[in-house]
């Protein structure tokens, strides 16, 4: 897994916003396949719960038969990842490093994402942390059994976290202090990846993924259009706009996805800010990632919305190597500079999006911005 990685984006094609609205309303999933498909094209669909949310893959290439193929291999590699990363299956390799006193002897792959979860929660300064557990399920969010911790509980769970309390010699994994992992701010982002290298491996050139509106695209539609993904709005039902990409991750963190109202009037969501114990509240709804790797675009989008929106605009602008989109409590959308040209913004944010640049006191509007760049 490299933590920096190089971005090929495709300029936005013409495209018309009012069709496109009309027809994703129509679609649960807030993507659109191919409109107009390569006739040579045979195309695989399948649809599976795993990660705790409903899964959907698309695959096009010349046979059915290769397209099933690469889609069975897909769905079975999905599944095995989710038995080695569970929190709550016992026969995880996570659930038994949660659950015992000594170090424990993992596989390869879970000591390779250990280590990166590691380098993540380093580069966000502790935003993104993997030992945020015993917190997650002090909430409730891992049984569904929701609940407000008091004040004294979430001070002594928080001495039980830190990233730097996962010892790693080699393949042998020890937890210091109490501290227990959780993958899940990373897990669909590395299925996406392995899901990539699969289909490549496999000789497909085009195929998307979409794990609970977590997306990973394989190569261009076969049409050779850029995939269109709409990023869902966080106050409505339809979407904020769409980004015109390929070969890349589209991953969203939000407040509004998995949340419980508490008996006190209030919402609580499933995203933890480690400083406090609490769920993050730092002026964001929602945080889009778009980068090739979906294992760094899923570790940034929760680091990103537990930064909040002025941390996060300077780790973009300092770290580089991705593209976001910020929607904040106020309604604002927040579109960094390389993307906002392939960007579509829905009629409703037309007026008001702007986009971040490198420029720290230049935050022109989207309508400037992409008209200049339509000049240039
Ligand atoms: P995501 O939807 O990718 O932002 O992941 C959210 C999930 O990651 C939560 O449901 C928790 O399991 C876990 N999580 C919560 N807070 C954090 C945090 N600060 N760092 C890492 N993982 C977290
Ligand atoms: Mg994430």
């Amino acid at each position: 897994m490299k933590s920096t990685s190089t971005l090929h984006l495709t300029p936005c094609a013409v495209f018309n916003l009012r069709i496109f609205i009309a027809a994703i309303m129509l679609v649960p999933a807030f993507f659109l396949s191919a409109c107009k498909q390569n006739e040579k094209a045979a195309g695989a669909t399948t649809q599976f719960v795993a990660m705790g949310t409903a899964i959907s893959i698309t695959v096009h290439s010349p046979s059915a038969e290769m397209s099933e193929n690469a889609l069975s291999i897909a769905q079975s590699e999905i599944t095995r990842l989710e038995k080695l990363w569970s929190t709550t299956d016992s026969e995880s390799e996570i659930f038994a490093l949660n659950t015992s006193l000594d170090s424990v002897n993992v596989s390869e792959e879970t000591a390779k994402l250990l280590l990166f979860a590691k380098e993540m929660a380093e580069q966000t300064d502790g935003a993104f942390d993997p030992t945020i557990y015993p917190l997650v399920d002090a909430w409730g969010f891992l049984t569904h059994q929701y609940r407000i911790p008091s004040n004294d509980e979430i001070a002594s769970l928080l001495s039980r976290t830190g990233s730097e309390k996962i010892l790693l010699e080699e393949n042998d994994v020890s937890l210091l202090d109490g501290a227990q992992v959780d993958l899940g701010g990373i897990a669909k982002g590395v299925a996406g990846d392995s899901f990539a290298s699969i289909m490549r491996e496999n000789g497909i050139t085009s195929a998307i993924i979409n794990l609970g509106g977590n997306v990973q695209l394989v190569g261009a539609r076969p049409d050779g259009e850029p995939w269109r993904i709409g990023i869902r709005n966080p106050f409505g039902t339809g979407i904020l706009g769409f980004a015109a990409v390929q070969n890349c991750a589209v991953i969203t963190s939000g407040s509004y996805e998995r949340n419980f109202l508490g008996g006190d009037g209030l919402v609580y969501h499933h995203i933890i800010d480690p400083e406090t114990g609490y769920p993050a509240e730092n002026g964001l709804i929602s945080v889009t990632i778009i980068t090739e790797e979906g294992s760094l675009a899923d570790a940034l989008s929760t680091g990103l919305f537990v930064m909040g929106t002025e941390k996060a605009i300077t780790f973009w602008r300092e770290r580089g190597g991705f593209e976001t989109i910020l929607v904040t409590e106020e309604n604002s959308v927040l579109i960094s500079e390389g993307i906002a040209a392939s960007f579509t913004l829905s009629d409703e944010y037309l007026a008001s999006a702007r986009v971040i640049t490198k420029d720290t006191e230049y935050f022109p509007l989207w309508t400037e911005f992409s008209a200049t760049a339509a000049a240039e």
